[in-house]
């Protein structure tokens, strides 16, 4: 068994960052899976499916073969084949990623991937549901947060930084609708798990809340 992080929260928290610097510091590897649910949000996207069309989702799915592979230390996502990490990171891809991981077909498909990877190796893992479902025994869980405002100012200048254009009201208001779709659904809902550690990291830097976590870490 690897010692197991798990970094779970609401959208634009800042878990990708922080875990990311976080298994650097302790040589751990990093998991993102909210790319593999936007892996598989391409997927549907890309077949022309919508979101509510509930059963040609989970038709979708059974076709769909997501892949997570470390290409100099950095994850890339394949779909069938074809590396789509390049794609992952669109409001759109993000919208539909969020409208589909309800249906129970969808999470089915990615949690034993999620598994494996945390049986043999050191992760930190960041997502909705690692510390309550994917990783319910990992050795440190925390749940970070921060609030709507701040957390569409980071989705806002991340995106902006891309040449991407945006409006921060809309960004607000997607925050608040995927939000709102991640914690009120039936399977897996983003919740914090009751043995995790609260991060607020509104008014944290970027150091802090590494530190902190890094001091909560053992292993
Ligand atoms: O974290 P990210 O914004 O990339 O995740 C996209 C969507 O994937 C989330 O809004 C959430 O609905 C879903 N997701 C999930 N469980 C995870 C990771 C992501 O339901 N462990």
């Amino acid at each position: 068994m690897g010692y197991n992080v798990a970094i779970d929260g609401p959208a634009g928290a800042g878990k990708s960052t922080i875990a990311k610097l976080l298994a650097k510091e302790k040589g751990y590897i990093y998991v993102d899976t909210g790319a593999l649910y936007r892996g598989l949000a391409i997927h549907f996207l890309d077949k022309g499916i919508r979101a509510e069309d509930t059963k040609a989702v989970i038709e979708a799915v059974k076709d769909a073969d997501v892949k997570i592979k470390y290409e100099d230390g950095i994850q890339q996502i394949y779909l069938n084949g074809k590396n789509i990490t390049g794609r992952l990171r669109s409001e759109e891809v993000g919208n539909m990623a969020s409208a589909t991981a309800k249906i129970p077909e969808v999470r089915a498909k990615l949690l034993m991937l999620q598994k494996n990877l945390a049986k043999e190796q050191d992760v930190v893992m960041d997502g909705r549901d690692i510390g309550t479902c994917v990783l319910p025994d990992a050795d440190v869980k925390i749940f970070l947060t921060a609030s709507v405002r701040t957390r569409a100012m980071r989705r806002y200048e991340e995106l902006a930084a891309k040449g991407e254009s945006c409006s921060l009201e809309t960004i607000e208001k997607d925050i608040t609708e995927r939000d709102e779709q991640d914690m009120t659904r039936k399977t897996a809902p983003l919740k914090k798990a009751e043995d995790a550690h609260l991060v607020d990291s509104s008014d944290m830097t970027i150091e802090e809340v590494v530190k902190a976590i890094a001091d909560l870490c053992k292993g």
